[in-house]
């Protein structure tokens, strides 16, 4: 057995002459930058989000530093957000000269606690980054509320999150990167929806905002060649967008055989009293980027023993924000963010991916109940 952690070619090979079409329609028509495909693309995916604007960019970290250069924070201005995340969340509030502020996420869905949010907030706070943590939303809800209140922006880093779908408390339905500001998205390889490269996007309903990200991500440029701002260099390229805009189509398929897999997973796995399968919560559907376990005291040595089986499974993140060595001038501690110093310790992500067999998963599942027999 080949058990692959994310298996991007037979997924690939499905729907390969489609793909295999449209790159050879750009390799015609040689606009590789710009041009027709790439605001097809934005325009689909704006249409399957339902949301006001789509920008596309170079990848999901510019996305988020488009968007913050776009609310115009000044340098020192707090943004808070979490330990427990990709770096790149992190890494542009450092790049950008703010201050990030950071607070512990909850222990059972991994994201940012909106109670300890609002005790961070003072007068210096300008906006807060939750993240979407292997494909399940933060509690927008509360979110949004101690936004409104204190008149503070909300970037959601959606990066691992498209297609995962959020449930308000009066019943209506978002899409993940359509509730705050502005929503940043990676298409990454490995994510919800991944190109044959880097690709990131921008989403706001905020016609303003989408002005302004779109000039900040071609130069500043207002009109050729004239510069009202300081921008970057950061486009989808057109070859991406053609990949992107036939896998759109099969999105939603692909996150429905993810969430087939994981109740598989559940199944076969909530029986073990060592280990916790992912919660879920009432709010948000979970598009499972990741399906993560938690293994208290003995992740390490599970992990060690499914690799000797030739499965592959990855930690997620192994060092939290806070003790890394970059970030040490923050001034954060050992201790400072419990919960998410003991994630860094317990988590374990399996195999997920769109071409997962069930043979594939009994074999996982059936080794993990053999490591704690
Ligand atoms: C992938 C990811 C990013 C960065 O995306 P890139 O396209 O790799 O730059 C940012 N935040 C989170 C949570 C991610 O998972």
């Amino acid at each position: 057995m080949n058990i692959q952690m994310v298996d991007l070619y037979s997924q690939y090979l499905k729907i390969k002459d489609e793909i295999d079409r449209e790159m050879q329609d750009i390799i015609r028509s040689s606009v590789f930058v710009k041009g027709g495909k790439v605001l097809e693309f934005e325009e689909n995916l704006k249409n399957y989000l339902d949301v006001n604007h789509v920008i596309s960019c170079g990848n999901g970290t510019d996305a988020l530093q488009i968007a913050l250069m776009a609310l115009d924070l000044k340098e020192g201005n707090e943004v808070i957000t979490t330990p427990f995340t990709f770096v790149s969340t992190l890494e542009v509030l450092a790049l950008m000269k703010l201050k990030p502020i950071l607070v512990d996420v909850d222990p059972d869905t991994f994201n940012i606690m909106p109670e300890l949010v609002n005790q961070h907030i003072d007068h210096n706070t300008k906006a807060i980054v939750p993240v979407h943590l292997y494909g399940q939303c933060a509690d927008m809800e509360s979110l949004l509320e101690i936004a409104r209140e204190n008149n503070i922006f909300i970037i959601e880093d959606a990066c691992q999150a498209l297609g995962t779908e959020y449930i308000f408390k009066n019943g209506m339905t978002a899409k993940a990167g359509t509730m705050g500001d502005i929503a940043c998205n990676s298409f990454f390889p490995t994510k919800n929806l991944g190109a044959f490269g880097d690709g990131g996007a921008l989403f706001t309903n905020n016609h303003e905002l989408a002005q302004n990200m779109r000039s900040i991500a071609n130069h500043g440029m207002s009109k050729r060649y004239y510069y009202q701002q300081i921008g970057m260099n950061s486009r989808l390229d057109a070859l991406q967008a053609a990949i992107l805009d036939v896998k759109l189509k099969y999105l939603d398929q692909y996150v429905q055989s993810r969430q087939t897999a994981a109740e598989l997973y559940d199944r076969e796995l909530s029986g073990i009293r060592e280990i916790s399968i992912p919660a879920r919560v009432s709010f948000s559907s979970h598009s499972f980027h990741q399906y993560t376990l938690k293994v208290p005291g003995k992740r390490d040595e599970l992990q060690r023993f499914l690799n000797s089986k030739n499965i592959p499974c990855m930690v997620y993140y192994p060092v939290p924000l806070h003790l890394q060595e970059a970030y040490q001038y923050l001034g954060y501690q050992k201790g400072d963010f419990p919960v998410a110093e003991e994630l860094s310790e317990q988590v374990l992500s399996l195999p997920m991916h769109t071409e997962l067999t069930e043979g594939e998963q009994k074999y996982i599942t059936s080794a993990i109940r053999e490591f704690f027999s």
